[in-house]
């Protein structure tokens, strides 16, 4: 009898846990046979910007190919499609990894529902992490809200090895697929992803940056991070094959503690789903925030990097241009957002969204919670980014800045960060700043205190 294996956000075959429980339960059944099935919802689908489009369909093109072309794709209902292709392959169990996060339970929720509706069973394993989120926990049994005690925890808990895919499987597709989905936007260069890129792009980080990976990750104008946050939010690799490869040295441990960060916030996001959208801190949401036309300029204005802030507006430019961000800039972008604009994070977050092609629930929510001074183990609300010095300390001769920003190309070195000061500073049509940051900065501050006597 078939099985029917439903891809989620694990595109990949190898150190999949879940899609290996299908085949070993295939060929007991005898025939060995998989239909493996990728169910997209095409209104969300239209929502994405272009990157995020052609990202996922890079994904699938490669998922695609490494199961001989059998990658059954349907648009529309999931739990119908899936009883469609169930049916039509004569499976009883469709299989898939669990997820943790609010909307990828809700739907292996409904989907599990109406499959037990039709009669065929819906079996769920492992998960997108080294430490499925909620096994953590202190003695007394409630979660860490802290970061460095969680990880403590989570590496003493330590996490399996590897699996290898597992042999003989044949894999059908028993109906006409609707294929790819078409996208509906450009996007500014041919996205490359898939399972073999990710293992690929990772064994190039292990030897152009993983060793000095402590010392240059913070620096926005050099590639010294992995750039593995799009395969690991798709699960093109998993974080167990990250993680077997590292050692005990200064770049690999703090590596180490990054790839921990996001199995922290899939915690912190599964133990407290309303803090997807919600204040985690809620006394955050009493705060003044700024509303009406004014506040929507200035978020136009940062969205589209024209704020007058070099290091935010190079930030904002390089989301649109690469559908990526650096982890510094995102901290810069983000404190700029809620503490000199006075906007909820959450407007962030959203833009974010729909523009990242590394988009991850949990990441997204509580990177910008942290920032935002709101989150579990947030940073003081008092911290206030300044970000000219920020550009100056992580972008030391302005290269960042002048690679997404044109109109700032005609100045060298690190004087970029503050073109007002030169005479032509402005000459090619780059905004004056927006707003005066010292001016916001005591503003945001003074909301602060209004909240700790509210
Ligand atoms: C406001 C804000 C929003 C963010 N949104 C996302 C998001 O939607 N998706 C996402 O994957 N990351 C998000 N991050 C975290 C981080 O910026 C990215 O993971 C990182 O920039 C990806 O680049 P990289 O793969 O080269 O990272 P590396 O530095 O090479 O890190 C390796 C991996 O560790 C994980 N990681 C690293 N830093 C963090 C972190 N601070 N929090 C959680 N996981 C981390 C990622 O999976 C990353 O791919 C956000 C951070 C902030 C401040």
């Amino acid at each position: 009898m078939a099985r029917v294996f439903w891809f989620r956000r694990d595109l990949r075959l190898q150190d999949n846990v879940a899609l290996n429980s299908a085949i070993v339960a295939a060929k007991q059944d005898g025939d060995a046979v998989v239909v493996p099935f990728y169910g997209v919802e095409i209104e969300d689908f239209n929502k994405l910007s272009g990157i995020r489009q052609w990202s996922l369909i890079a994904s699938l093109d490669a998922l695609g190919a490494s199961v001989d072309r059998k990658l059954t794709i349907q648009h529309g209902d999931l739990a119908q499609s899936l009883i469609t292709v169930a049916k039509a392959a004569g499976a009883s169990t469709v299989h898939a990894t669990r997820a943790f996060d609010p909307s990828g339970v809700s739907e292996q929720n409904r989907v599990g529902l109406a499959l037990k509706a039709a009669g065929i069973h819906m079996q769920l394993d492992d998960s997108y992490y080294a430490v499925p989120p909620g096994t953590i926990a202190k003695g007394d049994g409630t979660p860490y809200k802290v970061y460095t005690p969680f990880f403590r925890a989570w590496f003493e808990n330590g996490w399996q090895s590897p699996v290898q895919l597992e042999p003989g499987v044949k894999w059908v597709e028993p109906v006409a697929c609707h294929g790819r989905p078409i996208a509906t936007k450009s996007a500014p260069f041919r996205v490359r992803a898939g399972e073999d890129f990710a293992l690929r792009t990772f064994e190039r980080f292990k030897s152009r940056a993983l060793f000095n990976y402590d010392e240059l990750r913070n620096r926005a104008d050099l590639s010294g991070t992995s750039h593995l946050s799009h395969a690991l939010a798709f699960g093109e690799i998993h974080p167990r094959t990250i993680l077997q490869d590292l050692a005990d040295s200064g770049g690999h441990n703090v590596f180490r503690k990054e790839i921990a960060w996001r199995e922290f916030y899939a915690d912190v996001l599964w133990q407290n789903p309303d803090s997807l959208t919600e204040y985690y801190e809620p006394k955050f949401a009493r705060m003044r925030y700024d509303t009406g036309a004014t506040a929507e300029a200035k978020l136009a204005a940062w969205q589209q990097g024209k704020t007058g802030f070099p290091m935010v507006d190079a930030g904002m430019r390089q989301l649109l241009a690469d559908g990526w961000m650096h982890n510094r800039v995102r901290m810069i972008v983000a404190s700029f957002l809620v503490k000199d604009l006075h906007l909820e994070w959450q407007q962030g977050a959203a833009w974010f969204e729909e523009h990242l092609s590394d988009f991850d629930p949990a990441s997204n929510a509580h990177g910008w919670q942290w920032t935002a001074g709101s989150g579990t183990d947030a940073s003081p609300y008092y911290r206030v980014f300044n970000p000219v010095l920020q550009g100056y300390k992580f972008d030391p001769d302005g290269n960042y800045v002048r690679k997404y920003v044109p109109e700032l190309a005609h100045i060298a070195g690190k004087d970029v960060h503050e073109p007002w000061n030169l005479i032509d500073g402005l000459a090619h049509g780059y905004p004056a700043p927006i707003v005066d940051h010292k001016t916001e900065r005591d503003e945001a501050l003074r909301r602060l205190d209004e909240l700790k006597t509210n």
